[in-house]
């Protein structure tokens, strides 16, 4: 397979990034999975990092996902496709279809629905609670003095494995913090699964216990 220098090159940095953030913490080898954030890239951008050895993505609407995934997953066995944008409820049943995690459980509605899919179509998708650690109004998420009884509602009531916590922190923010309070939540609620950090800040988020990373432009260039 083809590949660009550059993405070859950006993934074996970012590789080598993520192994010296873990031996910094003091974390061990191979604790952070990279998530390759693949949003607006195409079929033929991605399939180079797929022949690099990387298997797990991120998408962020499931309508574009649809045009890439289907056909990228029957290529290559064991991708692991993981929703990180926003469900709307129109789509859940297909992102129940495609993905194998869904990182943006972020209300009750979509928590229902996804319920109500995952008993129709016998599916068992990752979800993690995307909390709005700080608490901006325009962003989704829950908020954090809520995140308890969510889970709560979520475990108890609709038997849904929430298993991991995702967070994407205010942009002009040190983002240290709202890793620190990602962190405690899911301590509190017996959660291992810690999706926080992005293109720039995913060594201070691997600090503070990331267990995937979600890197897009550092590794594919500027969208
Ligand atoms: C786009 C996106 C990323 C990746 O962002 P980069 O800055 O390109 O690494 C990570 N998480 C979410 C939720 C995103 O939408």
């Amino acid at each position: 397979m083809e590949c660009s220098v550059s993405v070859q090159q950006n993934l074996e940095k970012i590789r080598a990034a993520i192994a010296a953030a873990e031996t910094e913490a003091e974390r061990k080898k191979g604790s952070v999975r990279l998530v390759a954030v693949s949003k607006t890239k195409s079929a033929d951008e991605i399939r180079p990092v797929i022949a690099l050895g990387q298997r797990l993505f991120g998408e962020n609407r499931v309508q574009e996902a649809q045009t890439k995934w289907p056909g990228l997953k029957a290529e290559t066995a064991g991708i692991e496709l993981h929703l990180i944008g926003p469900l709307q409820s129109n789509k859940t049943a297909d992102a129940v279809a495609l993905f194998d995690v869904i990182e943006t459980v972020d209300r009750e509605k979509i928590a229902r629905e996804i319920a109500r899919e995952i008993d129709k179509q016998e599916k068992s998708p990752g979800l993690y609670v995307q909390i709005n650690t700080g608490s901006e109004p325009q962003k989704a998420g829950i908020e954090p003095d809520e995140a308890g009884a969510f889970i709560d509602f979520c475990r108890n009531d609709l038997k849904l494995k929430i298993t991991g916590l995702m967070c994407i922190p205010p942009v002009e923010e040190n983002p240290g913090p709202h890793f620190a309070l990602l962190a405690k939540i899911a301590r509190d609620h017996d959660i291992d699964t810690l999706s926080m950090g992005m293109s720039d800040d995913f060594e201070t988020a691997i600090g503070f216990g990331a267990t995937e990373v979600r890197v897009g432009s550092a590794i594919f260039g500027a969208r």
